[in-house]
């Protein structure tokens, strides 16, 4: 099963995304139910193993967490493959990115250590697009809007996903949610 690990955003971010979204005519928009954090890409996992790291998340008590989005970068060294907005959560989105990589090492997963660069996907581009007229709409895009950014919201829970890839985008099953603690108090 090809699995990650991610933070769902809220939905009153998740509508400003999409209005920003809006303004790029490139690429394929990553639909409104799909617009997450990943902390973990676990890729194919055997049903054993997400069994040991979904206990593992159950018991992790990660801190309260704040996450803000701001300014857009392009992914794609020649030809782009994203749009992303780059996140800012500070010591307690790092912490929980490398609990979560810890949780899913100890239950037998072999992930490769790359640094962790937090982001929000918006959109996608095929290896075989309009290269060029992709760059300038893109380009365009990142001028007019590459100061963007969200005030500081708070996520309640991550969760692991399946991630089942569709003919008309991929489908993102929820097969386990951890909450987060709140800062607020109630
Ligand atoms: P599609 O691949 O059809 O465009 P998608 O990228 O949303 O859809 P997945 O490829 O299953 O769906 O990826 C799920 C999440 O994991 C996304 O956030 C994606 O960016 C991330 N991801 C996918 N592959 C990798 C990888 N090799 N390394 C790190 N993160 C990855
Ligand atoms: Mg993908």
């Amino acid at each position: 099963m090809r699995t990650f690990v991610a933070l769902p955003l809220p939905d009153a971010i998740r509508d400003q995304v999409e209005q920003l979204q809006d303004g790029l005519r490139a690429g394929r928009a990553v639909a409104w139910d799909n617009l997450h954090l990943t902390l973990a890409f676990l890729d194919d996992q055997p049903v054993d193993r997400l069994e040991a790291l979904h206990e593992a998340l159950e018991r992790l008590r990660p801190a309260p967490l704040e996450l803000r989005l701001a300014g857009l970068e392009v992914y794609g060294a020649k030809k782009p493959s994203a749009v992303v907005l780059r996140a800012e959560g500070g010591a307690a989105l790092t912490g929980l990115q490398a609990n979560v990589m810890q949780a899913a090492r100890m239950a037998g997963m072999d992930l490769p250590r790359r640094r962790f660069r937090p982001h929000v996907t918006i959109a996608r581009f095929n290896a075989g697009s309009r290269g060029t007229e992709d760059a300038a709409r893109i380009g365009a895009f990142l001028q007019a809007r590459g100061d963007w950014a969200t005030a500081p919201f708070e996520v309640d829970a991550y969760c692991l996903y399946a991630s089942h890839l569709m003919r008309d985008g991929p489908w993102y099953e929820e097969l386990g949610r951890y909450e987060l603690a709140s800062s607020h108090v109630a």
